[in-house]
């Protein structure tokens, strides 16, 4: 069909993009388990923000459930990239069960952090965004009271402490760099004496997708981020375009695009969240080029050669 806008399209798509290390290990941790315990086999949270992911996991034989309480005792269940509270694994223990910890080797660190600064006897100032499931994850790893999540340069404003109060802070993985850099200088203004993380505990994929979406924002009319509402990672490269003055969309699937929103648009930037898989956006492309003739270039900012192993249960 003849769409009547057949303008040239250009197309810039950010590299790097979708999936992480995190990302693939936890995917590879739910098909190794289902080789390795044959299905089904128990997902307890959705093992990466995105739904095609889980979808295709379900049709393998996994099953995707909420609490440790809905796995049955003798099922082997995989616990998701973004981490769980200390009293999920221990509850397995308690149980007997088999389970495989797909918490990212980058969220796990600042867990160890977080013991080593509570045992140094500083109280934990977090930086994240309350009710994910990295931020529930973390804070569980302590106990109650021993951590207080901050959000923003005002939560911090209005943290009970004062100068001889011995603090820490560490933050999310997935966070707006830009945002995260004004709550700690805050809280550095605040408490001269708080300590930070020796290297930031925002992760590799998330600043780099944020530096590669920075690099393109401002030549584009429109920037598409695929990834779900509910990923961390993925809401903020939408917001790194919009603070570039660029229009940003997230979308899941290629079929959200609605023709209209390419009118008067010359330039398209591409990118995906940390979950979100490479067909996904080639579909995204796909979708393009059958509205207009597109003109496709990568952006490339960054190389990555990241790769975590596997558990040892797994290996
Ligand atoms: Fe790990 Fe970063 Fe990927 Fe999260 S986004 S799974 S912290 S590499």
């Amino acid at each position: 069909p003849d769409h009547g806008d057949k303008r040239p399209l250009d197309l810039l798509i950010a590299a790097p993009r979708g999936f992480c290390a995190g990302v693939d290990r936890a995917i590879e941790i739910v098909e190794k388990s289902l080789e390795k315990y044959g299905a089904p086999v128990y997902v307890r949270h959705e093992i990466v923000h995105n739904k095609y992911v889980v979808e295709g996991l379900k049709a393998k034989g996994a099953i995707f459930v909420k609490e440790l309480d809905e796995v049955p005792t003798d099922a082997p269940v995989v616990f998701s990239a973004h981490g769980v509270p200390k009293s999920v694994p221990a509850e397995a223990e308690r149980r007997a069960m088999i389970y495989v910890d797909a918490t990212c080797p980058l969220v796990s660190k600042v867990h160890r952090q977080a013991e080593r600064l509570l045992e140094k006897g500083r109280h934990i100032i977090f930086i994240g965004h309350e009710g994910h499931p990295e931020v529930v994850g973390t804070m569980g790893q302590v106990a109650e009271g021993e951590m207080t999540l901050v959000e923003t340069v005002e939560d911090v404003a209005e943290l009970p402490f004062g100068p001889d109060d011995r603090l820490a802070y560490l933050t999310q993985t997935t966070l707006s760099v830009d945002d995260t850099a004004e709550v700690i200088a805050a809280l550095t203004a605040r408490f001269p004496d708080i300590r930070g993380p020796k290297a930031e505990d925002i992760c590799y994929a998330t600043s780099n997708r944020q530096a590669a979406v920075k690099e393109l924002a401002e030549e584009c009319d429109l920037v598409l981020v695929v990834g779900a509402p509910n990923s961390s990672n993925s809401l903020r490269l939408v917001e790194v375009a919009e603070r570039l003055g660029t229009p940003g969309r997230l979308i899941q699937r290629a079929e959200e695009i609605a023709p209209d929103w390419l009118e008067g648009v010359d330039t398209v930037g591409l990118t995906a969240g940390a979950s979100a898989p490479e067909v996904l956006v080639r579909e995204v492309v796909d979708a393009l080029a059958r509205l207009r003739k597109v003109r496709e270039r990568t952006v490339t900012t960054a190389e990555e050669n990241m790769v975590f192993k596997l558990p040892r249960q797994l290996r």
